[in-house]
């Protein structure tokens, strides 16, 4: 493994600090988290300084909590990375736990043909508290961004999330502990890397780009007329029919049960026709944190695919909803969008 330039020069990493925990201290009068300037997280990380790397900062005004994310971030996040593209080695992106895998997801889909890592990371504990997990991922969010192999090429080229000494593919990993250090999980696919004594990585998981001399697509046209439907016992017509009618909607996300599995009631049914008949995009991803959805196992399944219901597989909702947002974005007619669910676009689905 290497992590400088073959012909010497220092690896250079670009830190891109947009809030969350990792940079929050206790306001006094508000009692409560805010994040602080960028400046003084690297005065807290002394050991940054032991790495050969040259280590540059931008910081984003205002700096959020991650709840507040907006499709506006990610839009300013890929041009800055497109801005800066030729002058860095790889991305390290600050950022708040809670929709780190929404996040991740959606730059995934923003960049095609990634030739470099961009790795997200952020912590549970502030950077200045005793027991920070932050010092931990960062520092090795930033070995990770500078790692070359044999040839000089980035080793991760992709969009991922280091946490708690694992790599995951960003849109295959979401948050699910909201107390442990191990905050996120990607249960249906292995870690990219390991970080015990050495960083162990899975090398033969890695995406690598069709061409490593082609400037990747930087795409920022997104919408976000998407919906999430949380199948539910209980669940009324009414609600059904404001999700999956609603005027503003292009597409909807149904988050069933198991394997694909959803009421077989015939209300339940002919919203979803009338959905389809409307010509609204309708994804079939399961509630399940593991596993994929099946639409030909059960009778309710089958029903749903006859009803026109498209097969998620194994996506994530977060990965889900950031292709959406980037296929409708890109497409015009449902023809196109319909086609890109279909395929695997950025390792986000095992089909
Ligand atoms: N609320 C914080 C955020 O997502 C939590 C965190 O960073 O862990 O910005």
């Amino acid at each position: 493994m290497k992590y400088n330039h073959p012909n010497g020069t220092k690896a250079s990493i670009l830190l891109i600090y947009t809030g969350g925990t990792i940079g929050m201290r206790e306001d006094p009068v508000l009692q409560a988290l805010i994040p602080f300037d960028f400046s003084q997280i690297l005065e807290e990380v002394p050991e940054l300084g032991k790495f050969a790397y040259k280590i540059d900062s931008y910081t984003f005004d205002p700096l959020i909590d991650s709840s507040d994310v907006e499709p506006s971030l990610w839009v300013s996040l890929v041009r800055l990375i497109e801005e800066r593209y030729d002058d860095y080695d790889g991305f390290v992106v600050l950022h708040g736990t809670d929709t780190m895998a929404y996040s991740a997801s959606t730059l995934s889909f923003m960049i095609e043909g990634l030739t470099k890592p961009v790795i997200f990371t952020g912590s549970q504990l502030p950077i200045g508290t005793p027991r920070t997990d932050g010092k931990e991922n960062l520092i090795s969010a930033v070995e990770i961004a500078a790692a070359k192999d044999e040839d000089g090429h980035p080793l991760v080229p992709e969009v991922c999330i280091c946490f708690d000494n694992v790599l995951m593919r960003g849109n295959r990993s979401r948050k699910f502990n909201a107390d442990h250090f191990r905050a996120f999980r990607s249960e249906d696919y292995p870690p990219l890397a390991e970080a015990g004594i050495n960083i162990r990585y899975n090398r033969s998981l890695i995406r690598i780009p069709e061409s490593w001399e082609k400037r990747p697509l930087f795409h920022t046209a997104l919408d976000t007329r998407v919906s999430i439907l949380k199948i539910h016992p209980g669940i009324t017509p009414g609600v059904v029919r404001n999700i999956l009618l609603g005027e503003d909607t292009r597409a909807v996300i149904l988050e069933t049960y198991g394997a694909g599995n959803a009421p077989s009631k015939e209300w339940f049914l002919s919203i979803v026709r009338e959905a389809s008949e409307m010509g609204k995009i309708l994804l079939n991803i399961t509630q399940c944190v593991a596993g994929r959805v099946n639409m030909d196992i059960y009778a309710t399944g089958k029903s749903l695919k006859a009803a026109g219901v498209m097969n998620g597989y194994d996506s994530t909702t977060e990965s889900a909803l950031g292709k959406l947002f980037y296929l409708l974005g890109v497409f015009d007619t449902n023809e196109e969008v319909k086609k890109g669910l279909e395929m695997d676009l950025r390792g986000e689905i095992s089909k």
